[in-house]
C-alpha cells in the first residue's frame, strides 16, 4: 500500500478508489472547464492598438507576463507527463495528472490566442524565458532542481530517491505554480481592476483558478508521500525545502520589481514583496512547515478573484457556463 513504490497497484484498475481526494480534484477540474476562445478579446485589441490607454510600462508588464507564463505552462506540463506520471502509478492520481496536463495545454493555448489576437511577435514572447534574466532565473531554478527525476534510470526506491522525487513535486507545485505564478497573477488582475485588458485579465483569472487546484493537489500528493514514508521527513530535509522557498521568494520579488516598476498600477512595488511573502507562508503551512514571514495579505481582492460565479459571467456576457458544482476551496 502506498501512492509510490507500490508494485501491487494495477494502474488500469481505478475501482475501488484508495485516494478519494485525488478523484475529487479530477471532478473539480472538470467542473471548472473553460477555453480561451470563450473570452472576447475585442476590447483588449482596441486598447492595445490605441496609443492612449496603456502606458509603455504597462505594455512591457503585459508582455513580460505573457512571456513568463507562455513557457512556464509547458515546462509544467512536461514535468507531469515525463516525470511525475512515471512514478505515480495510482490510477485516481493518474486520472488527475491527465486532467492537469490537459489544463496546462489549455493555458498554453491561451498564450497562443493572446499572441494571435494582439498580433504579438511570437518569437519575442516565447523566447523571454531565455532573454529576460529574471524570467530565466525562475525557470532555471526549478528546472535545475528537478532534472534528476527526468533521468530515465531514476527510480523512487529508497529514502534519498523519494526525497529527490518530493523535491521535484515541491519545485513544480509549490515553487513554480505556488509562488512564481502569483506576482504575475496579481499584476494582471490589478490591471483588469482598472478596466485595462479585461479579456486577458479574465483569462488570467481562469488560469489562476486552475492553478490553485493544481497546487492543492500537489501539496496533498506531497503530504501523502510524507505520511506513507515518514523517514524522508528529516529536519535537514525540511530545512532544505524551507531554503528553496526562501530563495524562490527572492527570485519572485526580483521579477515583480523588474516587471512592475515604481508607481505602475498604483501599486508600490514593496507591496508585491509583502504579497509574495504572504503567499509563501500559506504554501509552507500547506505542507506542514512553519510560517517564516507573518505578513498580512496586501491584496485582499486576490483571494476573491478565484471565485468566478455565474453572476459575474452573466454580467460579462460570457456564453458558456461549465461550472456545475464545486466542492473544494481553492486558495
Ligand atoms: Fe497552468
Ligand atoms: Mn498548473
Amino acid at each position: 500500500m502506498g501512492i509510490i513504490n507500490n508494485s501491487k497497484t494495477d494502474p488500469n484498475k481505478i475501482l475501488p478508489i484508495t485516494y478519494k481526494w485525488a478523484r475529487e480534484y479530477y471532478q473539480a477540474g472538470v467542473a471548472n472547464n473553460w477555453t480561451p476562445e470563450e473570452v472576447s478579446m475585442q476590447k483588449d485589441i482596441e486598447q492595445w492598438k490605441s496609443r492612449h490607454v496603456l502606458s509603455e510600462a504597462e505594455r512591457r508588464m503585459i508582455l513580460w507576463n505573457l512571456g513568463f507564463f507562455s513557457t512556464a505552462e509547458s515546462l509544467t506540463a512536461n514535468n507531469i507527463v515525463l516525470a511525475v506520471y512515471n512514478h505515480i502509478t495510482n490510477p485516481e492520481s493518474r486520472q488527475y495528472l491527465l486532467r492537469q496536463a490537459y489544463e496546462e495545454a489549455v493555458h498554453t493555448d491561451t498564450f497562443i490566442y493572446c499572441c494571435d489576437s494582439l498580433s504579438l511577435d511570437p518569437d519575442e514572447i516565447f523566447n523571454m524565458y531565455k532573454t529576460i534574466p529574471s524570467i530565466d532565473d525562475k525557470d532555471a531554478f526549478v528546472v535545475d532542481l528537478t532534472k534528476s527525476v527526468f533521468d530515465p534510470t531514476f527510480s523512487t526506491e529508497g529514502t534519498e530517491n523519494i526525497q529527490r522525487f518530493v523535491l521535484d513535486l515541491v519545485g513544480f507545485y509549490v515553487l513554480m505554480e505556488g509562488i512564481f505564478f502569483y506576482a504575475g497573477f496579481a499584476m494582471m488582475l490589478a490591471l483588469k481592476r482598472q478596466n485595462k485588458m479585461i479579456g486577458i485579465g479574465e483569462q488570467f483569472e481562469y488560469i489562476m483558478r486552475d492553478e490553485s487546484l493544481h497546487l492543492a493537489f500537489g501539496c496533498d500528493l506531497i503530504n501523502t508521500i510524507k505520511r506513507e514514508n515518514p523517514e524522508i521527513w528529516t529536519s535537514s530535509f525540511q530545512d532544505e525545502i524551507v531554503g528553496l522557498v526562501e530563495h524562490s521568494v527572492e527570485l519572485e520579488k526580483t521579477y515583480a520589481f523588474d516587471a512592475c516598476p515604481e508607481g505602475l498600477l498604483g501599486i508600490n512595488p514593496a507591496q508585491f514583496a509583502v504579497y509574495v511573502e504572504h503567499i509563501a507562508d500559506r504554501r509552507l503551512e500547506r505542507i506542514d512547515l512553519a510560517k517564516r514571514y507573518h505578513r498580512d495579505n496586501p491584496f485582499p481582492w486576490m483571494s476573491q478573484a478565484t471565485d468566478l460565479s455565474k453572476e459575474k459571467n452573466f454580467f460579462e456576457t460570457r456564453v458558456t457556463e461549465y461550472q456545475t458544482g464545486g466542492a473544494l476551496t481553492w486558495d
